[in-house]
């Protein structure tokens, strides 16, 4: 019998035990209360153990349902909150059925909210008898990450390469861009030093940056030169800007490096097309410039001049030279323009070169004849057909003939050949000029580009005649290449055309100048004058058109050829050694067969009485000389429509 000392000991003991295990189940529920995270306890799907108000509260569910300890309702709510509510009670279901020891889940609510959820079972007595869920709010968390997420790829895809570096110039990252800039992968770069890209004479500027990092500065496209794996050195801007940690130290910076080699060459070359159109006006000024003053002057010699029609006739002779100067600039202007501009329609036809060649030495003839050069032509043996502006091309090859004639000292000698090559015609103009040193070849038909000023100031022009020859060549289909051995050299020009086949297009329309050409008379021709080199050109011009030509150097030569050579027609120069021009006229006319020869007196003077005089010495008609091809072949169609048959010239 326990004695009521001992009952009141054993009661004691039970208050004591009791209070101690009201207070660990206070302490318990402090515990929870105290939590971060949203705790739960369960025994079954269906029964609530214990739960905290940080639950409560993550899942929006009253604390009475929970404290009704029905796990069944609070499942309800939260499916209805988990935006899927079949797939978030299958899951519960799942780790119910198959309690495994720890299940993680993230979960993202509707409103945007994210969860994580963690379960573990609870064990007591070795014995599983539920389980603890544990909910911990993560949106900000998974936010920052989604962000970070972003940027990368945002890095990732970057135009511009982006690197970041410890502040002992560590590299950390290291995107995609940055991979095809400077050629290391992201895997060879990081972990290394900056240094890695930094050229060995810019090391400094890297300490002084690192410098300016420390302190927190910026620095803002930031030009310099980087180096890439394979040895390159390009050209970037960069923009650095420290990166600080959540304490806002700086503990390395960012660098955005952006590639500017093609700016950098555009810059370049903007600066470089301006200079040149600076240099170009000033140039043109003075050219448009140059021709005013002998025109003022031409102008003030017929005032003065007054009667004296010889001095008149020199003044307008020098201004029409100046004028066409000026005209042939003012054009050249136009068609580059109209080039460049692609406004230039080909009247394209079936088209004979020799008849091209034969204008364009027409064209240069007083070029090439004022600077006594001496012009040879080899063309082949047959005619060669093309597909092309007959005007235009021959104003190729009289820009061609001209700059050879301008850029070769007195005296020298330039050669138009032209030869068949497959199923292309090249066609050069070679002289023994000035040469073109080798690094301007490149550029020489660039617009405005000239080799030396000092020499074209002298020769006059505006460094667009090869950029004109390169577009009409190239509309043609062609090809224009220049080659020179150096300075002193000499230079050939080669145009290359495609041939027009005959068996390609047998219908092919004649063009109406080729049918002009067609029917023009193919006549023997004597060509007398003492400059040889007068005579050489004439002779092929002639000859290039289709005549059958003899040229002689004195009178009596003259005289002696025409008894040989019995030509239809002679172009007689006046001033000539042996025996003048009249003389050797008159001789001709009083042999029989030298009546019905059209004799044509060529001089410098076209005055009223040196007409009258050429007439009386029994010529034809009086051509001033340089005689333009066109004048003289309008004078003999008219002439030689004059019938045959009757002596027109008779003693
Ligand atoms: P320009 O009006 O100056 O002659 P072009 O475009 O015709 O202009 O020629 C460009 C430059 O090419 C010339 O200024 C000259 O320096 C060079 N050049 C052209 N043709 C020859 C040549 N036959 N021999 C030497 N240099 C030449």
């Amino acid at each position: 019998m326990a004695t009521s000392a001992e009952h009141l000991a054993a009661q004691q003991e039970l208050e004591r035990k009791t209070a101690e295990l009201s207070r660990s189940a206070a302490l318990l529920r402090a515990v929870l209360g105290a939590t971060t995270d949203g705790i739960l306890v369960t025994e079954d799907a269906g029964k609530i153990t214990s739960f905290n108000d940080r639950l409560a509260e993550i899942w929006r569910v009253p604390r009475e349902v929970l404290a009704a300890g029905d796990n069944r309702r609070l499942l309800e709510m939260a499916a209805e909150q988990s935006g899927d509510p079949p797939a978030f009670l299958a899951r519960i279901a799942e780790i119910y059925e198959t309690s495994p020891p720890e299940t993680y889940d993230l979960l993202e609510l509707a409103d945007g909210r994210a969860i994580e959820r963690s379960t573990r079972p609870l064990v007591l007595d070795e014995q599983r008898i539920g389980c603890v869920w544990s909910f911990r709010e993560v949106t900000e968390r998974m936010r920052a990450e989604e962000m970070r997420a972003r940027l990368a790829a945002i890095v990732e895809s970057s135009h511009d390469a982006i690197v970041s570096k410890t502040l002992d110039g560590v590299i950390r990252s290291w995107n995609a861009e940055a991979e095809r800039l400077f050629g290391h992968t992201a895997e060879e770069a990081i972990g290394q030093s900056i240094l890695l890209i930094i050229p060995p004479e810019r090391q400094d500027e890297e300490r002084e940056i690192m410098e300016r990092l420390r302190r927190g500065e910026r620095v803002e496209h930031f030009e310099t030169v980087r180096l890439t794996k394979d040895g390159r050195r390009i050209d970037l801007s960069l923009t650095i800007s420290p990166i600080r940690n959540a304490a806002g130290r700086v503990i390395g910076a960012s660098k955005v490096a952006r590639d500017i080699t093609d700016r950098k060459r555009t810059d370049e070359a903007l600066r470089e097309a301006d200079r040149r159109k600076d240099e170009f006006l000033a140039l043109l000024a003075h050219e448009l410039r140059n021709p005013l003053a002998p025109l003022r002057n031409g102008l003030e010699i017929i005032r003065l001049a007054g009667t004296d029609a010889n001095a008149v006739s020199r003044a307008r002779a020098m201004m029409e030279r100046q004028l066409a100067h000026m005209v042939r600039l003012v054009d050249d202007l136009l068609d580059v323009s109209r080039i460049s501009r692609n406004k230039i329609e080909l009247r394209r036809a079936r088209i004979l070169l020799s008849d091209v060649l034969s204008s364009a030495v027409e064209t240069a003839r007083p070029a090439i004849e004022a600077a006594e050069h001496e012009l040879s032509l080899a063309l082949p043996p047959t005619p060669i057909h093309l597909d092309a502006d007959l005007t235009r091309l021959a104003q190729v090859f009289s820009n061609l003939l001209n700059n050879s004639a301008k850029y070769t000292p007195r005296g020298g000698r330039i050669r138009l050949t032209a030869e068949r090559r497959g199923d292309q015609v090249a066609v050069s103009v070679t002289d023994t000029g000035i040469g073109i040193p080798a690094d301007a070849l490149p550029h020489i038909f660039e617009m405005f580009s000239q080799v030396d000023r000092s020499i074209e100031r002298a020769t006059g022009g505006l460094g667009i005649g090869l950029a004109l020859v390169k577009g009409l060549v190239e509309m043609h289909g062609g090809t224009v290449t220049a080659e020179s051995a150096g300075p002193g050299k000499g230079s050939t020009f080669t145009v290359r055309l495609p041939v027009l086949e005959e068996s390609l297009d047998p219908g092919f329309p004649e063009t109406p100048e080729r049918e002009a050409d067609a029917g023009r008379p193919k006549r023997r021709i004597l060509v007398a004058e003492d400059n040889r080199d007068t005579a050489s050109s004439m002779a092929m011009i002639l000859k290039l058109a289709g005549n059958e030509v003899h040229a002689v150097h004195d009178g009596a030569e003259a005289v002696a050829a025409a008894e040989r050579f019995r030509p239809e027609v002679i172009l007689m120069d006046v001033g000539m050694p042996r025996l003048n021009g009249y003389e050797a006229t008159r001789r001709i006319r009083e042999q029989p067969w030298g009546r019905d020869i059209v004799i044509v007196a060529l001089t410098g003077w076209g005055q009223p009485s040196d007409k009258s005089r050429s007439q009386e010495a029994g010529c034809d008609a009086h051509l001033v000389k340089p005689v333009k091809m066109s004048e003289l072949e309008d004078l003999l169609t008219s002439e030689m429509r004059t019938p045959t048959g009757s002596s027109r010239h008779r003693s």
